[in-house]
């Protein structure tokens, strides 16, 4: 039988490789490291973390990444397992020995009787005898193969960079100080002439706004980031505001085309506008917000803006080199490039962000290779797991918003970490044993865990074959 070619031995294509061996069926993984170095990583192993050595928060009751390292675990991921087996002590969180654990995951794959191991840059397309082959080449894939992927693709369809707004749960914004309304009230295709959530500053509001911005604490780009360009239309805020005083004013918070129901009479000196940035309407982004400010200094500085007192953020803003591709477009359910089935992406490049999102969808794509392979149909996952969720974000439930299109505007997908706002909602909130309303973190508490038990539920049956039991939500 042939062989499923992966391209890339990062998180991702070794998740793939081990998923697809443990599956009975042979692999040959490419890895360009040492042949050929990238600019982060300083090793020839296999799954190197390139910075941070934590995989973040493990409670999987209360956290989106925590729930999707226990569904990793209980569908035999090797990432987890031996993040696991080289823990080192970090509170809530799981944070690992990376040399130990990049050795180990390397161990695992050399000496695994299905997979070859090719220490090779894959510098052009796969040839198309390959058959079916996973590209799994990071943020960092090598110019040569990223160039061809974007001439296979359109270059407008693969990125460079992201520049990432902040995106807010939507059930975290006061809405006695928001409001819906587009400009002028248009509706644009599919929109209602109320698709952006509106919150108004006066003119002192502004001031100290924009002088928030400029004076708050910047990440610095990489050495190698250097070269990051600005493109106009993506400014970071901060750079807008460095501009002058009106550059805001006149930019994205232009306040033209709005009344505020909440106080008709008096006209806003400047609008800050959050548009919808998922099919499910729980999460908006913040237009133009896309900045190099602190995360720390995000989250003081935007929750200043009147409405965003109590913001919760999915997601906050920053701009990194990366190569990652327009996913909801071009791939299919299962991760295939729908212009040519026999490519499978996984990983950072498919528009997820962080080591364990990665090597999920890494996971699932080798399932989905392997069944193929098979002549077998994976069941859809179910949008509420974790997994279903971040795979649904990548392959479809992001929504573009209708003007853009029409101004041929930047594209507006963004690579995301997995979190709750990426999950269908509650068909109903959960109560407390007295029956009572809740409110604030009892609130949250309680519908964090309904929704991690719903999970649980979901997952065991789609992976036992099972009707799903809450299908009908
Ligand atoms: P990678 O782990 O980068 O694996 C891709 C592999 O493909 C590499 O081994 C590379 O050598 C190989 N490759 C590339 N091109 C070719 C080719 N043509 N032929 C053969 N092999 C090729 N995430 C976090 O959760 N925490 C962090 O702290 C964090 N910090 C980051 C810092 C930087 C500088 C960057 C760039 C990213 C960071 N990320 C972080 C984001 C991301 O989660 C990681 O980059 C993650 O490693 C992505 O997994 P991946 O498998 O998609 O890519």
């Amino acid at each position: 039988t042939n062989p499923i070619h992966i391209v890339g031995g990062g998180l991702a294509g070794s998740e793939a490789a081990w998923q697809v061996a443990q599956g009975g069926r042979t692999v040959v993984l490419h890895e360009m490291r040492p042949v050929r170095a990238t600019d982060a990583h300083h090793t020839d192993g296999l799954a190197e973390l390139v910075c941070s050595n934590s995989f973040r928060s493990d409670d999987a009751n209360g956290n989106a990444v925590g729930l999707l390292h226990q569904e990793m675990r209980s569908l035999d991921s090797l990432i987890m397992r031996t993040a696991d087996a080289h823990q080192v002590p970090a509170g809530g969180a799981l944070a690992v020995d990376r040399e130990g654990f990049s050795r180990a995951v390397t161990a695992a794959l050399e000496e695994h009787p299905n997979i070859t191991i090719v220490r090779e840059e894959v510098a052009g397309l796969p040839p198309e005898d390959w058959g079916s082959t996973i590209l799994a080449t990071g943020p960092l894939t090598s110019p040569a193969l990223a160039e061809a992927v974007g001439t296979l693709t359109g270059r407008e369809s693969l990125a460079f960079f992201d520049a990432i707004a902040p995106i807010v749960h939507r059930d975290s914004i006061d809405m006695g100080k928001a409001w819906f309304q587009s400009r002028y009230d248009k509706a644009g295709p599919g929109g209602t002439g109320a698709d952006y959530l509106n919150c108004p500053m006066d003119r002192e509001q502004y001031e100290a706004f924009v002088a928030a911005l400029i004076a708050g604490e910047k990440t610095a780009f990489k050495e190698w980031e250097a070269s990051t360009p600005y493109f106009d239309g993506c400014l970071p805020i901060e750079v807008m505001a460095e501009r002058g005083p009106e550059t805001l004013r006149h930019g994205p918070m232009k306040p033209v085309g709005l009344t505020n129901p909440h106080n008709p009479t008096v006209k806003a000196y400047a609008i800050v506008q959050l548009r919808q940035d998922n099919a499910l309407g729980t999460l908006f982004n913040m237009v133009g917000f896309q900045t190099k400010l602190r995360h720390a200094e995000q989250v003081r500085v935007f929750r200043t803006i009147p409405g965003l007192e109590n913001a919760e953020f999915a997601r906050l803003g920053g701009l990194h080199r990366n190569t990652y591709l327009d996913s909801p477009r071009l791939l299919d359910a299962t991760l295939r490039l729908k212009a040519r089935p026999q490519l499978r992406f996984a990983g950072q490049i498919t528009g997820c962000e962080g080591y364990v999102e990665s090597a999920a969808v890494g996971l699932m794509a080798g399932r989905y290779a392997l069944a193929e392979a098979e002549g077998q149909t994976l069941a859809p996952l179910p949008p509420t797991t974790a997994l279903g969720a971040l795979i649904g974000h990548i392959t479809g439930g992001h929504v573009e918003a209708p003007e853009e299109a029409e101004r041929n505007a930047p594209r507006s997908f963004q690579p995301m970490n997995v979190n709750f706002g990426l999950f269908p909602p509650l068909a109903q909130m959960p109560r407390n044993e007295t029956g009572k309303r809740l409110r604030g973190p009892e609130k949250a508490a309680l519908k964090k865990r309904a929704l991690t038990d719903r999970a649980r539920e979901d997952l065991a049956a789609w992976m036992t074959g099972e009707r799903l039991p809450h299908a009908a939500e």
